[in-house]
């Protein structure tokens, strides 16, 4: 293994890491400050966290019978839900290509990872899903909605079937929601509508690409007595009083980031646009902050962009059927408009 890498961006327009471009307005930022400058950080973490469970779970509006709890990010939720279920002969599965950290957990603590390959058209193959299921019995098994990154939501009909699935052997599964955001559908209204179809649901959710990513704020919503166990794994005040307090701000101030999240949603449907008019290159359908796109050579347009001073992901290495895809974090306006300006300009 290696550890996790982040790219050297100093100085580059950064659009490799699905962050939401938009910094604070200058007068939030004040306000901000001021906020944080009164925070207790002599004391460890009390109160300031449960009014923040409090905020989110109005946020949300947590479906009865269900509660919430938070993670220093929704990797760290990913961390607890593996070590939740760390049995002898325990497995985790997950379709692929798909958001590393499902597996690179699994492999840290010990468990099995089996990945499902996509179709080709990055669709759930629902029926070597199903054969997975049987065969592996998996204590977890991930459903990115949408997936990272793919961008897409898969078919809502296939997942209700992989749950029913699961639960037919006691199986968890972990809807990440990481994208919500940007996402015309969410699970939580499935939830709502069958709690009992998804009694053996977590739903996890994060405000990195909301707005916070550097703030660390994961959190995961699901049946009262299942979060309770998982819960129980948790290190003490694993979510500090910064995190807390800036957390419970931008939700004071949701109405700012949401519509930042419907300008990037505009500027996504600009930039497949262009790329769809660009020759050689094809851009999959995205309910994400991201785009996938297959170009003709993946090193060689990531390196011209490099050389343009533009960072985004190649990811064509990462698995089989991504051969010859970058993806593009989807940036502000002008930032878009170099984007599609470089990936004009021939290597
Ligand atoms: C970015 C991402 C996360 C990680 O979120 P953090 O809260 O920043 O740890 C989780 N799941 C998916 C699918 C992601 O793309």
């Amino acid at each position: 293994m290696h550890a996790y890498a982040v790219q050297d961006s100093t100085g580059m327009v950064k659009l490799d890491a699905m962050e939401n471009p938009f910094a604070l307005p200058p007068e939030l930022q004040a306000a901000l400050g001021a906020r944080l400058g009164a925070v207790a950080v002599n004391r460890y973490p009390g109160p300031r966290v449960d009014d923040l469970k409090a905020a989110l779970a109005r946020y949300v509006d947590l479906p009865a019978g269900c509660s919430l709890m938070l993670g220093n990010g929704s990797d760290e939720l990913i961390s607890l839900l593996t070590l939740a279920c760390d049995l002898p002969g325990a497995t985790v599965l997950a379709p692929l290509p798909g958001f590393v950290m499902y597996a690179m957990s699994a492999q840290l603590q010990g468990l099995k990872f089996v990945g499902v390959p996509l179709t080709v058209d990055f669709e759930l193959d629902e029926p070597a899903m199903l054969a997975a299921l049987r065969e592996h019995r998996p204590a977890i098994t991930y459903i990115a909605y949408p997936n990272n990154p793919t961008a897409n939501l898969w078919n809502a009909d296939s997942i209700r079937r992989l749950i029913a699935e699961a639960a037919s052997f006691g199986g968890l599964v972990v809807m990440d929601e990481a994208y919500q955001p940007f996402s015309p559908r969410s699970w939580l209204d499935e939830i709502r509508a069958d709690p009992a179809a998804n009694a053996n649901v977590l739903l996890m959710r994060t405000l990195s690409k909301f707005g916070l990513a550097g703030v660390r704020l994961g959190y995961m919503v699901g049946p009262q007595a299942l979060v309770h166990e998982i819960d129980k794994l948790r290190p003490p005040y694993n979510v500090s009083v910064l995190n807390a307090e800036c957390a419970l701000f931008a939700l004071e101030h949701a109405e700012v980031f949401a519509q930042q999240a419907q300008q990037i949603c505009e500027q996504r449907a600009v930039l497949i646009d262009a790329l769809g008019q660009t020759p050689g290159f094809q851009a999959f359908p995205s309910e994400a902050n991201m785009v996938l796109v297959r170009v003709p050579d993946a090193q060689r347009c990531f390196d011209s962009l490099k050389a343009q001073g533009i960072l985004v992901k190649n990811v064509s290495k990462m698995h089989p059927l991504l051969t010859h895809c970058l993806r593009l974090t989807v940036g502000t306006p002008s930032e878009n408009a170099l984007l599609i300006r470089a990936l004009q300009t021939p290597p």
